[in-house]
């Protein structure tokens, strides 16, 4: 995947109790949207995939005792789970089939967060995170057949577990800033009626549905988020009304820190110096355009430390990063969650410039080497991550 700056254009599964934060306990997020819905993740425990825990006890079974330790502290924390290919949404099923035996064991709601990410053309603006659909191999309708239809279906065999979706990361945004790009100009429809089908058969009642909105540093200005407000307008129209839609995720695999102004050094012209900032400044750029209270989500698998790049746009397996908040509720009522949503030690893409799918973000100076392909397990990153935990684990 690729998150851009927008200076171009313009043990079988462990139960993380929800909200604690190691800076105390957070209480907020208790808040209604528009369509009478409570925020899913209030109250809720979390689903931890059994899959990420095996990769992180690997690691940990190689590592002195120390860091062992610490890496053991991650397995105690949900990370969503990427449905990245048609096979990978076969498997929703399993994965709440066992957090409906948690739910059943601890007699409290748990949420299972997924993210949908497969659509014909993906990541058109960089080479990275390509996927197995093409808009000119019938990709859109596979799309919707063998991929959305799938996961809508098992979705409904688990109605009374909370889900979390979040749909397509930095495909909209790719819209709102790269058609100079001819593979993002020529996606563009599929990308608006593939969004917006899995809109309409996702946004079941007990699902909250998430779409992608970038981070500050690449939608920040005002006339990106401008830009990007219409296109959700038209998508969330296309998919059935702004009520299916809870809200909106940001810093997606991104390394923004949530407050300290840390993108004030790269981009001053920037008005979203940090992603706090971005989500309130995004919010009313949504309520003045008439998309009003919705809310957010961000993503803290990496920004505990600032600092880390030369350029706003760099964002393939950055350098130095750490952990960040862990998963849970805010004290901030527009933000329903903090939550790992990229699984902390998966690669962005490939640092080998003769590999398949390499981009050259990929072994730029801000980027770790001997990154392995997109979603594979980097292991020396997953280290830096843990070690430089900001709060520490
Ligand atoms: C990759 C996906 C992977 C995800 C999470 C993306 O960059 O393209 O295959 O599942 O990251 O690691």
């Amino acid at each position: 995947m690729v998150l851009r700056s927008a200076i171009f254009a313009s043990l079988f599964v462990v139960i993380a109790s929800c909200g604690g934060s190691a800076r105390g306990p957070r209480t907020g997020g208790q808040n209604v949207d528009d369509a009478g819905r409570v925020n899913p993740f209030f109250g809720a425990r979390y689903y931890v995939n059994p899959d990420y825990v095996q990769k992180v006890e690997a690691a940990a079974a190689k590592a002195a005792p120390e860091d062992a330790a610490l890496m053991r502290k991650v397995e105690t924390y949900p990370t969503a789970i990427w449905l990245d290919t048609i096979a990978k949404a076969a498997m929703v099923g399993k994965y709440l089939d066992e957090a409906k035996q948690q739910q059943v064991q601890t007699g409290q709601p748990t949420l299972t967060a997924f993210v949908v990410y497969d659509l014909p053309n993906r990541d058109c603006a960089a080479k990275a995170s390509g996927g197995e659909l093409k808009v000119s191999e019938n990709g859109q309708a596979r799309y919707k057949a063998e991929f959305i239809d799938p996961i809508a279906a098992q979705f409904k065999t688990h109605p009374d577990q909370p889900i979390v979706a979040i749909l397509e990361p930095d495909s909209l945004a790719n819209l709102a800033t790269n058609l100079g790009n001819p593979t993002c100009a020529a996606s563009q429809d599929a990308y608006m009626l593939s969004v917006a089908y899995a809109i309409n058969q996702l946004a079941l009642p007990n699902v909250s549905i998430y779409l992608d909105a970038a981070h500050a540093g690449w939608l920040g200005w005002d006339g990106n988020r401008s830009r990007i407000v219409e296109i959700f307008k038209r998508v969330m129209q296309l998919g059935g009304g702004y009520n299916k839609v809870r809200g909106f995720a940001t810093n997606v695999s991104n390394y923004n820190t949530l407050t300290g102004r840390d993108g004030k050094k790269m981009e001053p012209s920037d008005p979203c110096p940090d992603e706090i900032t971005y989500v309130h400044h995004l919010g009313d750029t949504l309520a003045r355009h008439g998309v009003k209270h919705k809310r957010f989500i961000i993503d803290t698998a990496r920004n505990g430390k600032g600092g880390l790049r030369r350029k706003w746009g760099s964002w393939c397996n950055v350098k130095g990063a750490g952990l960040g908040e862990r998963p849970g509720v805010t004290d901030d009522s527009t933000i329903d969650a903090y939550f790992w949503i990229k699984p902390p030690g998966e690669s962005d893409g490939v640092a080998d410039p003769k590999a398949p799918r390499y981009d050259s973000n990929c072994s730029g100076p801000d980027s770790a080497p001997g990154a392995p392909q997109a979603g594979e397990w980097f292991e020396s990153y997953f280290m830096d991550l843990v070690r430089n935990a900001n709060p520490p684990l």
